[in-house]
């Protein structure tokens, strides 16, 4: 995918809906064991003019009914087993693991993936697991386990994790990175695109953690000859690790640093000098992250510079989502 259209993707969603999956009892479905919801307002309100959602409830899918008992994480002889809160024999752990798999042709579309949190089948974490009549908060739902290890790089996060900021900000850049990268892939992959591809989304690896960012760089330029499904699956792994790391304000403002330099030689002192106290006002938690990247893409608008203006981590996702104001 090309700059432009990457930026067309993000502008026009509506052209090109990014597809992500969601547990339908987020969306208002009443699908719940009570006949209920868990309608998210965020999720509805905000992301769903920005995204195709695919919503899917698990249990109801493998035929629990609504309503229906509920059903809870147990661990039998050191596995952990689905099982129903009243009656003793109702197991639905392959049911789930089974159903998890089968929906993999549509999980295959997707860019992301919102759970529902505290939930047997959809937890992605900290899901109740009892042992006797005591939980502990370390299961995962069962069918939330299996879409993972299906597919491990797909984004996946909690509706409740989605309160943090900065949680949210990183889920959905790496929804549009992943989505970017299927384009990639699906188009006449070559090691010179992904070569460019790496260019544009540099500063955002940068700002998740230098070192790593720098290493992926290293490998990437001594991997031409590498065969290219291992060079995509090698990639791909390096980098969704990487992006799951949070970016924080000081990554952020080393990154920013960086980006400032290719304006040097081009600004009057004034402007650098007020470049400089915006980014260390950033810095110290005086002014949101919005800020300093709003003045230097005014200074590129006037200074355009190919390497800045390919970059994403100015427009990682669209501005009406407002991620950046409140990093
Ligand atoms: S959490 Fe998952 S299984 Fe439970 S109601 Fe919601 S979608 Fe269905």
């Amino acid at each position: 995918m090309s700059i432009d259209e990457g930026l067309n993707f993000m502008e026009n969603p509506s052209s090109n809906k990014i597809k992500i999956g969601i547990s339908s009892c987020l969306t208002g479905e009443n699908v719940r064991f009570d006949s209920g919801h868990k309608r998210n307002s965020f999720i509805m309100n905000v992301l769903a003019s920005h995204f195709q959602f695919m919503p899917f409830c698990p249990e109801v899918e493998i035929g629990l009914g609504i309503p229906r008992e509920t059903i809870r994480l147990v661990r039998v002889d050191n596995e952990t087993r689905c099982v129903g809160t009243k009656t003793k024999d109702l197991d639905v752990t392959e049911k789930l693991r089974t159903c998890a798999t089968q929906q993999g042709h549509w999980h295959q579309e997707l860019c992301g993936y919102i759970l529902k949190k505290d939930s047997p089948s959809c937890g992605m974490e900290r899901v109740r697991l009892y042992s006797g009549d005591m939980p502990e908060r370390i299961g995962v739902g069962i069918y939330a386990k299996e879409l993972i290890k299906n597919f491990p790089y797909l984004p996946v996060e909690e509706e409740g994790r989605l309160g943090d900021a900065v949680l949210r900000e990183n889920f959905i850049q790496r929804v549009f990175v992943y989505a970017r990268w299927k384009a990639l892939i699906r188009d006449d992959f070559s090691w010179k695109r992904l070569t460019e591809f790496h260019a544009n989304h540099k500063y955002i690896y940068m700002s998740h953690d230098q070192n790593e960012a720098l290493d992926l760089g290293r490998w990437l330029a001594n991997s031409s000859k590498i065969d290219s499904d291992d060079l995509q699956n090698t990639y791909l792994e390096k980098m969704m690790r990487l992006l799951k790391k949070r970016a924080d304000r000081k990554a952020h403002t080393n990154t920013l640093q960086h980006i400032q330099r290719h304006l040097k030689t081009l600004l009057e002192k004034d402007d650098k000098q007020e470049l400089q106290e915006v980014i260390e006002q950033y810095r110290n938690g005086l002014l949101p992250l919005i800020v300093p990247i709003t003045l230097l893409k005014h200074h590129f608008r006037k200074n355009p510079h190919p390497y800045i203006t390919n970059t994403y981590y100015m427009q990682p996702h669209p501005s009406e989502l407002m991620l950046l104001n409140t990093l």
